[in-house]
């Protein structure tokens, strides 16, 4: 754990402050949207940041419920998490994807794709051509 998390703080302190800001309006990521139903928490935008993060639901879903220590599974267009969780809390895991798994630490951009080859991740930046290695989530 003491890896993972040295290599998190790792690439987040790669990461200009202003990366979100100036990706501008190319990466725009909307405020998400979170409901309490009883014990659980309802992400009613999930599918909307995921199409917009160009990343499998499935991977999103499991990162951030494992975050959140919590589980999560889906329901229609909507990620469900088991306890209540607040906004800011959900905003900021999210925004620790972003940075580990979809902004290019190379040129902070965030058009990136996930390449795996064998037991190996890659996240492939198209506007640089960097290759940097990751952890699966
Ligand atoms: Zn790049």
């Amino acid at each position: 754990m003491d890896d993972y998390d040295s290599l998190l703080d790792r690439a987040r302190s790669q990461i200009p402050e202003d990366a979100f800001k100036r990706s501008g309006e190319r990466f725009q990521v909307p405020s998400v949207q979170l409901m309490i139903q009883g014990t659980r928490t309802i992400w009613q935008n999930f599918q909307e940041i995921i199409t917009i993060l160009n990343r499998p639901g499935k991977e999103v879903l499991k990162f951030v419920a494992g975050q959140l220590a919590t589980g999560g599974t889906f329901e229609g267009n909507n990620a469900v998490f088991q306890g209540k969780f607040v906004t800011e809390n959900v905003i900021e895991v999210l925004n620790r994807y972003i940075s580990s798994y979809v902004i290019c630490p190379v040129c902070t951009r965030p058009d990136t794709s996930i390449l795996r080859e064998g037991t190996a991740y890659y996240m492939h930046c198209t506007a640089c051509g960097a290759r940097t290695s990751i952890r699966p989530v």
